[in-house]
């Protein structure tokens, strides 16, 4: 089979590593990014810059997008100039971005109508497993379209897991961005206790870490904790758009609300752009 062209639509925090591994891995790259500047590191890599997000559909086989929140993934489908505006049949969308399971299953639905394949493939895992292609991909898609897009997922992740349709693969994510905000929310105030009773940071982290309460997670955050310091590998705003997305799903467990309500002070204090574990620097000024 001749290999796929692939288009890349979103250079931030994930979708800048995300494309750069599939220009390493030898698939021939077109970018498209809303802020022109960012493409140029793709570009210098090897990549071509498409001039629109027309010329981005047109010019690849598939379409990757990688976009903030659901506003912005809607935009890039259905706006005048956008993914859906001219006829493409056949082609293959993967929206990767964590959008609510509504909004992918309206996105395969519209697809379906222009004959465009769709998979929702958001992925768990940040910036660093972006990097070392080591995500976890969680992929609602056809049987068919499933084998189309695995060599694609097989260089972004470390495993990929088809969980049903259009849209679960959503769902799935938001189930475990609710896991990751519990851990973060978790270990913030574990830290902050043990602080105001004397206990080092240094110490506490070791003691979860190196014990039965640490994981993955705890482990990763643990640099930044020490230094106190929380430049966004996942930026805060994404979870609170994602607990929100999931309330909005359903969830209404006797958690969700008092952590919603947590990280929502923490983005109104103004710590949206900042890392997820900057939701420590919130719970201290408490
Ligand atoms: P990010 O750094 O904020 O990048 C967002 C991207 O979306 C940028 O390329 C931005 O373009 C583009 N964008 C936003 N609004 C747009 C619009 N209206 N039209 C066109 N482009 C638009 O976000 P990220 O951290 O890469 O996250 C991307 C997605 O992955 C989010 O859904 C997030 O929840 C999810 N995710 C993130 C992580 C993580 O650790 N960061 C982990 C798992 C999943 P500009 O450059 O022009 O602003």
């Amino acid at each position: 089979m001749e290999a796929l062209k692939l288009g890349w639509l979103g250079l931030g925090n994930m979708g800048n590593p995300m494309a750069k591994n599939l220009l390493k891995a030898g698939f021939e790259v077109v970018v498209f990014n809303r802020s022109k500047h960012k493409e140029k590191e793709l570009v210098d890599l090897g990549a071509t810059s498409a001039a629109s997000i027309q010329e981005l559909i047109q010019t690849s086989d598939v379409v990757i997008t990688m976009l903030s929140n659901d506003e912005a993934v809607k935009e890039v489908f259905e706006n005048e100039n956008g993914l859906l505006s001219q006829d493409n049949p056949e082609k293959l969308i993967i929206n990767m971005s964590t959008v609510s399971p509504e909004t992918s299953r309206y996105l395969a639905t519209i697809c379906a109508t222009r004959k465009i394949h769709f998979i929702d493939a958001p992925v768990s895992g940040s910036v660093k497993p972006a990097q070392d292609g080591t995500l976890v991909i969680l992929v609602g898609a056809s049987d068919e379209d499933y084998v189309l897009a695995k060599p694609i997922f097989n260089v972004l992740g470390k495993v990929s897991i088809p969980v049903g349709t259009p849209g679960k693969a959503s769902s799935a994510k938001l189930a475990i961005n609710y896991l990751l905000g519990l851990n973060l929310q978790g270990l913030a105030e574990t830290i902050i206790f043990a602080e105001k009773n004397g206990v080092r940071k240094e110490d506490m982290l070791s003691i979860i870490n190196e014990g039965a309460c640490g994981n993955g997670i705890t482990t990763i955050k643990a640099n930044s904790i020490l230094k106190d310091d929380y430049p966004a590998a996942f930026a805060l705003k994404h979870l609170v758009k994602d607990l929100r997305l999931a309330k909005e799903a359903g969830l209404d467990s006797p958690l969700i609300h008092p952590l919603y309500d947590s990280y929502e002070t923490a983005q109104k204090e103004g710590l949206g752009d900042e890392d997820v574990m900057a939701i420590i620097t919130s719970l201290r000024n408490k």
